[in-house]
């Protein structure tokens, strides 16, 4: 395939790399964008496609709200409950604690991605030198010229073709939707088991209808995955305790591999990697995306002020691209490491690895900065 030579390259239309492209185009129409997308034309053939409920922060809302791409159908969080499975220490954090109008939101992927291919064609409209080109995964390479290479090819965990830094955390997530009976409306729990953490999350389906997270060993999810309906639910009744309600009905269920991988280094020469491309993390914090979706707004900024001048020269690329590693080092590493750290210490069974875990939940309970700063990190990232 030949398409011409554009000034930046944004491979991957996934939610990362169509925000990148919306956002630099809202600050800088008339850049010169090439988007690859390996999704179809279609929106209607994404309908069926991925429906995993996905947390959202509040900050993710407010810039997905600045290009217009928030989508209507989303559940808010308004309670976090958490616990551990047969232990001591629990914590609940309310949104009235944290004068938020919600923790979080939860939504499902396609949607993100539809309602932001939405935004995208939108902005379209007013950016005369953008080109959207929809790939083919089989075909060949393709030989653009670009002066800058975005890549938002994204990925899960053992699927991608890059392995760098990172961790295996032996963990597959099931996750269904779940039928409760009397849920509490817009509480989501987090529950911390033997193998793995446990969320049940509101949906937008309505107060009974729940997003199910199930982490655990490979081989528990995969036999999980094979049990009828009613014995997956005696299953997750037992594991869950009856706190949240009585479990009615599964439907939806797919498994996911987890793990850590992220790439020491975010740029080479005119390349940038971004999203799930850069760092793909356990969904333990519900962090993933929420960090992409700031990696993406800040590079937009740094591309609008490389490009948007006079010819930019490779080295101001190059030095565009260096400010944009540099200013994502700490959210990034904060995020990084409170997702890793909560994805071992929340699954190890040794005794005084338990004891400190109860001890830590109790004192996020009766000490309120810890648990402010804990959110803020988790619903606003770091800048
Ligand atoms: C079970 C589970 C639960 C999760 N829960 C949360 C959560 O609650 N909150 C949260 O913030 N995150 C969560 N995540 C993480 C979140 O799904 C990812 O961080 C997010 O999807 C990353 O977006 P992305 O655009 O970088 O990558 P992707 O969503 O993977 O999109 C990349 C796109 O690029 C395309 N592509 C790939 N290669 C090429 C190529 N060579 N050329 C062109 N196109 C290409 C792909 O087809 C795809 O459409 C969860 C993940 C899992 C597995």
């Amino acid at each position: 395939m030949s398409l011409p030579s554009c000034d930046i390259l944004i491979q991957g239309g996934g939610p990362v790399g169509l925000a990148c492209a919306a956002w630099t185009l809202q600050k800088f129409p008339d850049a010169k964008i090439t988007l690859l997308d390996r999704n179809p034309i279609n929106d209607d053939d994404l309908t069926n496609a991925d429906s995993r409920g996905i947390a959202l922060s509040h900050g993710s809302k407010l810039l997905l709200d600045t290009i217009h791409a928030w989508p209507n159908e989303s559940a808010q969080i308004h309670r976090v409950h958490v616990s551990q499975a047969g232990r001591f220490g629990r914590a609940l954090m309310t949104r009235e604690e944290l004068k938020q109008e919600a923790l979080g939101h939860i939504i499902r992927y396609r949607d993100i991605h539809i309602n932001l291919r939405h935004a995208l064609r939108a902005i379209k409209a007013k950016s005369p030198n953008f080109a959207w080109e929809h790939i083919n995964k089989d075909a060949e390479e393709n030989n653009i010229h670009a002066n800058c290479i975005v890549h938002a090819e994204g990925g899960l965990f053992k699927t991608q073709d890059w392995v760098e830094s990172g961790r295996d955390y032996g963990q597959s997530a099931l996750v269904g939707l779940v039928e409760v009976e009397n849920a509490v409306p817009h509480q989501a729990w987090e529950r911390f088991t033997a193998e793995g953490p446990l969320a049940v999350l509101p949906s937008h389906y309505g107060h009974n209808i729940l997003n199910l997270v199930w982490c655990g060993s490979p081989e528990s999810s995969q036999y999980r995955l094979q049990l009828s309906d009613s014995e997956f639910l005696s299953a997750l009744e037992k594991e869950f305790g009856s706190r949240i309600g009585r479990f009615l009905k599964i439907q939806d269920r797919r498994l996911y591999e987890l793990g850590l991988n992220y790439r020491k280094e975010l740029t080479k020469d005119n390349e940038v990697w971004i999203g799930n491309a850069a760092q793909t993390l356990h969904p333990v914090a519900g962090q993933g995306l929420n960090l992409g979706l700031r990696d993406a707004f800040l590079l937009a900024e740094k591309l609008v002020g490389a490009f948007s001048g006079f010819e930019p020269s490779p080295s101001k690329i190059q030095d565009a691209l260096q400010g944009y590693a540099q200013s994502r080092k700490v959210d990034r590493t904060t995020t990084i490491g409170l997702t890793d750290f909560m994805a071992r210490v929340f699954t190890s069974n040794l005794a005084p690895v338990v004891a400190a875990r109860g001890l830590a939940l109790s004192a996020l309970q009766w000490l309120p900065p810890v648990k402010t700063a804990l959110a803020r990190q988790m619903m606003f990232g770091r800048r």
